[in-house]
């Protein structure tokens, strides 16, 4: 028979001498009462669901009982607002990982910007004036240096500016896009569907894989706003296939006195010499063509933070920040602190990381022997690529560590202390350093050892 005090439930701690608890205590520091109070109340709760009426047991039932709300109580928690945003060593061999943050900023960028974002700054007060001033000033002046462009203006994010450019130039008008560009670049990123957003009408020009310029031409009407150009990414089609080049565009806008904007995605800032990139026309090459508007995002291959650049002429360029909704899509200072000091970078020729893909083969080679014998593991082929929708289909091909083991294995690594992630290749845990910079070498063989003894 239950007596009254075997029951379980009757006996649980009330939830002020649970918050007393060293251990729950310890949350109350980090967290603060009340959200700590809420949970414990939660699980609580629970628990007297759980407990079947009447469950009988004494003092180690109610400890075990109570022990087990307690870890309960730790893990949601730290879980739900006690995970922290975390470096991770990027072994994928792919660059502009979208999923792990797209492009690192060079270290020396990164190691200025606490000194700015602890204390007050200049964004946008003229310390010569004492006045109030533009957020774009310094941007603009690099982007308009390294480009050839008249003006340029910052946004959030491609996606925002692209948005920005269509709300200004051709709400509730008429924008003429290729059917064959008419994509999606992941993430729910869908040309048709930032058009209707912007309150801009799509006219579809071409067929699937073959669009000419008389397409558009006949496209054009009264209500045409804006002829669109969008670089497909990581979509590509081959065969019989044909579409409009920039300089074909240029001069049927001049022509019809309309303007032409090109969503170039990449932000290629100046031709690059590899031979997967020569698809990409670079932002300077297109203003070169005389493209009125290109957009680009900051955190692709131009190597910065995420930010939306717009650059092209000063008309359009100067309409489009003076639209409402800039102000709704303008960056924070340390987007502006650290796209302002890589564009400086760009200036100055000066290495970004988006130069590792393309070491030199033999100090590659030595980098990995060191790593490799270090661990016991071995050195294979492996493919890297540029990522960020940029040369899809043209691996760069080099070697990579490959480990004895699955995803197991995979899971470790990516629980260690850095996380590490790599990829499974026929049986073996593919790591490619290419994409780790050579200064975290120490990190990611203490980080490797620790998953392999494990
Ligand atoms: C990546 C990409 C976008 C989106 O850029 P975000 O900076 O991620 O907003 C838009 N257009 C093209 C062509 C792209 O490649």
């Amino acid at each position: 028979m239950v007596t009254e005090s075997s029951d379980i439930r009757r006996q649980l701690p009330a939830v002020d001498r649970l918050l007393a608890d060293p251990e729950i205590e310890a949350l109350v520091a980090l967290y603060g009462r009340e959200l700590v109070r809420q949970q414990v109340r939660c699980e609580l709760d629970s628990l007297r669901r759980q407990l079947a009426t009447d469950t009988p047991g004494g003092k180690e039932e109610l400890k075990a009982v109570v022990g087990e709300l307690i870890q309960r109580v730790v893990a949601t928690l730290r879980e739900g607002v006690g995970s922290e945003l975390r470096r991770v060593l990027n072994a994928t061999g792919i660059l502009l990982h979208t999923n792990l943050g797209r492009a690192p900023l060079p270290r020396d960028v990164a190691a200025r910007l606490p000194g700015l974002l602890n204390a007050y700054c200049d964004l946008e007060f003229d310390l010569e004036s004492g006045r109030r001033s533009e957020r774009n000033r310094r941007t603009e002046r690099l982007l308009t240096t390294l480009t050839g462009a008249e003006a340029a203006l910052v946004a959030n994010n491609n996606a925002g500016a692209l948005v920005l450019v269509l709300a200004t130039l051709a709400r509730d008008r008429e924008v003429v896009v290729s059917r064959g560009e008419l994509v999606e670049i992941g993430g729910s990123f869908r040309v048709p569907d930032i058009l209707r957003a912007a309150g801009a009408r799509l006219v579809e020009v071409g067929t699937t894989n073959r669009t000419r310029i008389d397409d558009y031409e006949q496209a054009i009407g009264l209500e045409t706003a804006l002829l669109l150009k969008v670089h497909p990414s990581n979509y590509r089609m081959s065969g019989f296939v044909a579409s409009a080049g920039a300089a074909d565009l240029v001069s049927l806008a001049r022509h019809r006195g309309l303007p032409l904007a090109v969503d170039e995605g990449s932000g290629l800032l100046r031709p690059h010499l590899a031979p997967q990139l020569q698809g990409h026309e670079s932002v300077k090459e297109l203003i070169g063509l005389g493209v009125d508007l290109v957009c680009s995002s900051g955190d692709k291959l131009l190597g910065g933070p995420q930010a939306g650049l717009l650059v092209g002429t000063a008309e359009l360029v100067h309409r489009c920040r003076r639209h409402p909704l800039y102000r709704a899509l303008r960056p924070d200072r340390a987007a502006y602190a650290s796209l302002e000091a890589v564009l400086r970078c760009h200036l100055a020729q000066g290495p970004l990381p988006l130069d590792r893909l393309w070491v030199d083969r033999a100090v590659h080679r030595r980098r990995l022997k060191g790593l490799a014998e270090k661990l016991g593991v071995d050195i294979v082929e492996a493919e890297a690529f540029v990522g960020g929708g940029a040369a899809p289909e043209r691996p760069i091909p080099g070697e990579a560590l490959a480990l004895p083991g699955d995803s197991e294995l995979l899971y470790r690594l990516r629980q260690g202390d850095p996380p590490v992630v790599g990829y499974i290749r026929e049986g073996r845990l593919i790591l490619d350093l290419r994409t780790v910079d050579p200064e975290d070498d120490l990190l990611l063989a203490t980080a490797v050892g620790a998953a392999l003894a494990a």
